[in-house]
């Protein structure tokens, strides 16, 4: 509305024919005008085909700066893996999409504000990326995470109640971050299945979970959301594999299909 109002600024009005036509009539017929003009315009078609092709990824790589995330073998960090394998993934991910990188360096970040970045920006989608890490060396695979509240346990019941009555508490002006997530997670199913096929058949990885958790970075991303974990660093040969740059390409082109499958077979 304000675009027509600023093209109906810039009409000069042919007087002749307007005219016979009341100030009111004029008015409308302009702004008919300026929409017309604006609907037909290039910038109004290239802005159709930026809110159709050019969706934002957000792509975090987990952890970062003091947090080193899981201890590898051989001094190998869990800040470090994420922060390559998201660099390729925008690499691969930027060639059709906007790409967002929650932290692009070795620095800390809070977790909120990961889930924040990728709000603010309106991603579509966000990815957060991480290793796994195990009592046991010979743990091996990958898991993807979708968000899901843990069963809430019933208060022991208690003869005698002594405990204050809690104040009824008014929510009408706070956000339900909790509840934010709850209609992505059809979605962020779907983007999980889309990302265990593409691990499965394009990386060759025979085991690549699913599970659900209450993972403090997805429990306020408003678009559908996963965690994924692409190997053990407590395992020497996963860690080996890791530490090469095109194990983590081949990891970031499977991410990056599976990106375009979610968008080619999802539907809202
Ligand atoms: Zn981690």
């Amino acid at each position: 509305m304000h675009k027509c109002q600023v093209k109906l600024n810039n009409l000069t009005y042919p007087s002749d024919f307007f005219k016979g036509l009341g100030s009111r009539s004029v008015y409308f017929l302009a702004i008919w005008l300026g929409c017309v003009l604006l609907a037909s315009s290039p910038l109004h078609a290239k802005r159709v085909i930026w809110g159709e092709y050019q969706k934002i990824i957000a792509i975090d790589p987990g952890h970062g700066g003091h947090d080193k995330g899981a201890a590898g073998l051989q001094t190998t960090f869990e800040k470090s893996i994420t922060l390559s394998v998201a660099r390729f993934i925008q690499s691969e991910l930027e060639k059709k999409y906007q790409t967002l990188l929650t932290r692009n360096d070795d620095y800390s970040l809070d977790i909120l504000e990961r889930t924040a970045l990728a709000n603010q920006a309106g991603a579509a989608l966000m990815i957060s990326v991480h290793t796994g890490a195990s009592f046991s060396r010979q743990k091996t695979g990958m898991t993807i995470y979708y968000y899901d509240e843990m069963t809430k346990l019933e208060p022991e019941p208690s003869s005698v109640d002594q405990t204050p009555k809690k104040q009824p508490v008014n929510n009408d002006d706070l956000v339900q971050w909790d509840t934010v997530y709850e209609k992505h997670l059809r979605g962020s199913i779907f983007l999980a299945e889309a990302l265990q096929n593409r691990l499965m058949d394009d990386l060759q990885v025979s085991d690549v979970r699913i599970a659900k958790a209450p993972l403090l970075v997805l429990i306020g991303a408003d678009m559908p959301a996963v965690v994924v974990e692409i190997g053990h660093l407590t395992n020497p040969d996963e860690t080996e594999d890791l530490k090469t740059d095109v194990f983590l390409t081949q990891i970031a082109k499977a991410i990056s299909a599976a990106v375009d499958d979610f968008f080619a077979n999802y539907r809202p």
